[in-house]
């Protein structure tokens, strides 16, 4: 749905969406990550997946820091609980509400909130003091470009569930 370009995988030669793929560049002979996927440098891509790390960590001619590789790995686990997914099964049922805006117009009627990880700082400040203000739960999850192909939208800061019952369980999900 969403018209991303695609890149290639250096690994395993597949074609995906730059959001599931890492990117990294390199800098004096080393690569290392470019997580938000900007750095004016060629740049090489690799699913986000254990399989494909696993083959680059012992690649012989593209050499990544290993600091650059655990976060890899650490990200790939945050990436596999269930916010994307349960926010993406739910996307057409009227239950969520995204952009800053929208959730401060709507902030009584909202249960949980799920914040991407690379807000903005004054965002992120003006958001959280209203969440604690009205005693609303709320986790950083996922990246802005994550939360936005929810939607099919290049970025969304910020998506909020209104229905009580999903969001008791996503609170039980985030302990
Ligand atoms: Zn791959």
């Amino acid at each position: 749905m969403s018209n991303q370009p695609e890149r290639t995988c250096i690994i395993c030669k597949s074609k995906k969406e730059k959001s599931q793929l890492f990117r990294i560049v390199e800098k004096d002979g080393i690569y290392v990550l470019d997580e938000k996927q900007i750095v004016q440098s060629r740049g090489q891509y690799i699913c986000k997946e254990h399989n494909c790390l696993n083959r680059l960590s012992k690649h012989k001619k593209i050499k990544v820091s290993i600091e650059d590789l655990l976060k890899m790995v650490n990200l790939l686990k945050k990436e596999s609980k269930d916010y994307l997914k349960i926010l993406k099964a739910m996307k057409n049922s009227q239950e969520l509400v995204f952009g800053i805006n929208m959730i401060l117009e709507e902030i009584e009627k909202i249960n949980f909130v799920v914040i991407a990880t690379d807000i903005s700082e004054r965002n992120n400040r003006k958001l959280i003091d209203k969440l604690k203000e009205k005693n609303i739960s709320y986790v950083h999850y996922g990246n802005k470009s994550q939360l936005g192909e929810i939607f099919g939208k290049d970025e969304i800061n910020v998506i909020a569930i209104k229905n009580k019952k999903v969001a008791r369980g996503l609170i039980e999900n985030s302990k």
